[in-house]
């Protein structure tokens, strides 16, 4: 009954998400407080009170006709004003509601993005590892995601590579920092440099490059770390933003993409996602939601509850002889598997000490695995004697 292609969508779907239901069916056998489960990026700080507030006072005295009706398929105008300002104080932009279109989180707006600009065979570039849903995302509308490498000491990318990996059939190119999940951010320098091989190669093919700039986890960095403003690097660039991480609303359902006005073709672009916001059966975004962004747009997750769970779980993986990138942003830990098959380290770690952690086969990078810390600081504490025993069985540290 069901189509070819999405035959291939489930057979290679989710092990994140496989991983997530393991989880809960050990919960129930093991009880939860014996169950270390690092497998999805769900925030477990609870969204910020503003977001509480906001939607008490939108339900109760705004115009609900208004609230929950129809709306152009872009989003709110004034939502969009409201956070196009925003976007505007923050990085010196002129930016308007006309750049911007409220969407289903990240991947609601990238699958836009990936609809509005790609044909049948085109190539989305993107570096490994990365979010594994990229894949289907260009499959959505068959294209190809090819993988180019990133460095293996920093996880920048490997632009040499990068170069190589882009060819005549290259509409854009995808990068996502803070990195899920590496939690690398790309320093300023990478960017610069990043963008002149962008602007090299658009004029090599004589096409333009899209830039997609994946910034679900912008605002959740650490030490002082800066997240660069892409579009002031490279004119050609789309950014697409979500609250599901930064305000910890991932199953309301709320992002948006910004389009600068510079961007060529910037007219057919807009109206072509504006399209695909609707055409994709999203018709638009949550209304309510959008409605809550505008208001709690200058709200804050509690960054401290993560960077408390990132030094923890860093400096003891580190003691006990692992291998790990320090994280810089966002909330995932990347580990390097003491056997060369992380699968089996991950098999490992699940059955005798209830540890669940993602291989990095499922971000294209075997050999590593990821460890959402986005979980309760006392998950973190449960978890290391088990990381430690795993550590002498392997005979690590010695
Ligand atoms: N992009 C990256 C890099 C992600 O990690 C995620 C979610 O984990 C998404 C996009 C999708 O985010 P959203 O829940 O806003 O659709």
């Amino acid at each position: 009954m069901i189509s070819e292609k999405m035959k291939g969508f489930v057979k290679n779907s989710s092990a994140i998400r496989a991983m997530f239901e393991e989880g809960k069916k050990m919960a129930a056998k093991y009880g939860a407080d014996h169950v270390y489960d690092f497998s999805l990026g769900n925030p477990n700080v609870p969204a910020p009170a503003e977001v509480k507030d906001a939607i008490i006072d939108i339900v109760t005295n705004e115009d609900p006709v208004l609230v929950h009706g129809y709306m152009n398929n872009s989003g709110y105008e004034d939502v969009r004003e409201t956070l196009a300002e925003h976007l505007n104080s923050l990085y010196g932009t002129s930016y308007g509601a006309g750049n911007l279109l409220m969407t289903v989180g990240a991947a609601g707006g990238l699958n836009v993005i990936f609809k509005t600009l790609l044909n049948p065979g085109d190539e989305v570039v993107t570096m490994t590892p990365y979010f594994g849903e990229y894949r289907a995302y260009a499959g959505n509308f068959d294209a190809k995601l090819v993988e180019a490498a990133t460095d293996p000491e920093t996880f920048y990318p490997d632009l040499e590579d990068l170069g190589a990996k882009i060819t005549g059939r290259t509409k854009a190119v995808i990068v996502n920092s803070p990195n899920n999940p590496t939690g690398v951010v790309y320093p300023e320098q990478v960017i610069r440099d990043l963008a002149e091989l962008l602007e090299r190669k658009s004029a090599e093919y004589g096409t333009p490059i899209m830039l997609i700039s994946d910034e679900p986890y912008r605002e959740i960095v650490f030490d002082g770390a800066e997240v660069p403003w892409i579009p002031s690097f490279y004119r050609n660039t789309i950014v697409g933003s979500s609250y599901s991480k930064t305000l910890s609303l991932p199953g309301e359902r709320i992002g948006f993409l910004l389009i600068p006005s510079g961007i060529d073709d910037f007219e057919d672009v807009t109206a072509a996602c504006n399209t695909a916001n609707r055409i994709l059966g999203f018709v638009n975004a949550p209304s309510l939601m959008q409605r809550v962004a505008a208001r709690c747009c200058e709200a804050k997750t509690d960054v401290d509850f993560y960077d408390r769970n990132r030094r923890l779980l860093y400096e003891s993986l580190e003691e006990y002889g692992y291998t790990c990138v320090k994280p810089e942003g966002a909330f995932y830990l990347w580990m390097k598997s003491p056997e060369e098959d992380e699968r089996a380290f991950a098999a490992k770690a699940k059955d005798e000490e209830q540890i669940l952690v993602v291989p990095g086969r499922s971000f294209g990078c075997a050999g590593w695995v990821r460890i959402a810390y986005c979980v309760s600081h006392e998950t973190i504490e449960g978890s290391l004697p088990g990381f430690r025993r795993i550590a002498e069985s392997y005979g690590l540290g010695r």
